[in-house]
């Protein structure tokens, strides 16, 4: 069943101005049609900011646990229509049943920990150093918040970036990834159904250079929030940076596992499987790379090949399927083009290696799980993030070493040491240059309350999730009441004290 959706300006479904509409597709089964999406542009944007101007005028003074009155009824929402939910993302990127239903879950998480959070939006007061006087500080709503999001985590990461700014008392201009706007569109009902008013979130959706570009570029967009790739968070953050916009980037990854001699090999290669093959390896948090102990390698990998070889791939909507297609045909060539390159680096294919044809699979961009062996630290293979259904594994000598390469990528944003030797494990947290390290887990599975990012070109240092997302969608005023009834100077008056 196929739908004509809109953007949502002003607390009304509209056309976009140019009438053009975009179609969104099953990459599992390309016949399946879920619906078609206005092809905006600087007009809609224009509008959707100034809504969120007008609005923001109301919003900012709505008591902040009013506001999480509202978040609450939205998680209640979400998982009333959980399934549903998760059977529309599962056919428009393709993940299966189990990982869309987490996806949501997430942002029911989510709803109800910003409810939470309302309540908190702590600061401080401190002493003053003059007598008669009070120093307070506390949390101010920044204004406009301009949303943009990828499609992996097409529920969870519009989340966890709207529901804070929400939260803040932020208004909301929305622009989902053009590959998942059934999903995102979703959530705006939902948002609206609670009782957000009109005007405090609006999406238009449309290509990042049409929408994405004039909503980072609009003087009426006071702070940008972005999760995507490396290559556009430069872009925005130097257009951003030119206005002095205050942006959080949330990048790509090159995620490692560790496995020493001691680990419990049956335990990592669950972890392994989980973090490679999981939404087809396209998560920023994904298993890209396997770092071995020499002392198992051989043993890790022959287990491994064999459980990747039975992985069942398929459409996500059958329950028994365990990874399902690339969610595009763009992505499905790069992640061939990493094959090729891999095979002339020198790397040895020990399992997958191809797209899946024949019968369904020529219906979707499917590809098989592919394992590499024998990839040296420097190569592309090992360098890139790609994105796939593509492991790197990379054969070490010693806890050093590994760790030396694990660290020695542009990326910093996940990682996993699985061991029994609890000195090892606590070397690792402290050495390991990465926003997030697992022990004797994978490299995927954020909680809604403990904060998210990476280190160096992940990201610009801020993190979503927990509480530190509620310090980025706010400013901090510092207020000083004199009351001593006379002119009292800083720095000069206290020595009189
Ligand atoms: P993408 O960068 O192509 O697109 C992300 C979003 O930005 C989309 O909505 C897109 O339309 C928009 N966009 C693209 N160029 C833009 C520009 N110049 N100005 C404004 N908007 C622009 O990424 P994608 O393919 O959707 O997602 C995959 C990437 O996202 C991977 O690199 C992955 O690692 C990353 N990612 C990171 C995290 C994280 O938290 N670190 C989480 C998920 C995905």
């Amino acid at each position: 069943m196929s739908r004509e959706y809109k953007n949502f300006i002003a607390g009304e479904w509209v056309d976009a101005a140019s009438g053009e509409r975009v179609e969104n597709r099953n990459p599992a089964d390309r016949d399946d049609l879920i619906g078609t999406f206005p092809k905006s542009g600087e007009a809609e944007v224009n509008a959707a900011v100034a809504a969120a101007r007008e609005a923001y005028k109301k919003w900012r003074l709505v008591p902040a646990p009013i506001r999480g009155e509202i978040l609450k009824k939205v998680g209640d929402i979400m998982t009333a229509h959980k399934e549903d939910i998760a059977r529309v993302m599962t056919r428009e990127m393709g993940k299966v049943l189990k990982e869309t239903r987490g996806d949501t879950q997430e942002g029911i998480d989510t709803a109800y920990y910003a409810a939470s959070e309302t309540r908190r939006l702590f600061s401080h007061t401190t002493p003053s150093e003059l007598p008669n006087k009070m120093n307070i500080s506390f949390r101010m709503p920044i204004g406009v918040a301009g949303i943009i999001t990828p499609w992996n985590f097409p529920m969870a990461i519009p989340t966890w970036k709207i529901f804070p700014a929400l939260a803040c008392g932020n208004t909301v201009v929305f622009k989902p990834a053009s590959d998942t706007p059934a999903t995102a569109t979703t959530l705006v009902e939902i948002l609206a159904e609670a009782g957000v008013p009109e005007g405090v979130v609006n999406i238009v959706h449309g290509s990042g250079s049409k929408v994405g570009t004039p909503l980072v570029a609009h003087p009426g967009v006071n702070v940008i929030s972005f999760t995507g790739s490396s290559e556009a968070g430069k872009q925005i953050y130097s257009l951003a940076g030119s206005k002095l916009k205050r942006v959080s980037l949330e990048l790509g990854g090159k995620n490692a596992v560790i496995v020493m001699p001691d680990a419990d090999l049956d335990l990592a290669l669950e972890g392994v499987l989980w973090g490679a093959f999981g939404t087809t390896g396209q998560r920023c948090t994904a298993t890209s790379r396997l770092i071995l102990h020499e002392a198992v390698h051989d043993k890790f990998v022959a287990m491994l090949v064999e459980r990747a070889n039975r992985l069942k791939v398929g459409n996500g909507l059958d329950e028994s399927v365990e990874m399902g297609p690339c969610v595009n045909q763009g992505q499905l060539n790069v992640v061939e083009e990493y094959v090729q390159i891999g095979k002339g680096e020198g790397a040895q294919l020990v399992a997958g290696g191809s797209r899946l044809t024949g019968g369904a699979y020529d219906k979707g961009t499917f590809h098989q799980a592919t394992i590499f062996t024998g990839v040296k630290p420097g190569m592309r293979l090992e360098q890139e993030e790609i994105f796939g259904p593509v492991l790197s594994v990379i054969k070490v000598q010693s806890f050093d070493e590994a760790v030396t390469v694990l660290n020695d990528t542009a990326y910093g944003l996940s990682s996993s040491i699985y061991t029994r030797d609890v000195n090892l494990a606590f070397k690792a947290v402290r050495d390991i240059e990465c926003g997030i390290t697992y022990v004797n887990g994978p490299t995927i599975g954020a909680e809604a309350h403990m904060p998210f990012g990476g280190m160096k070109e992940t990201g610009n240092g801020h993190r979503e999730g927990g509480w530190q997302v509620y310090e980025f969608f706010s400013e901090t005023k510092t207020v000083y009441v004199d009351f001593s009834g006379k002119l009292q100077k800083a720095q000069i008056d206290t020595e009189q004290v």
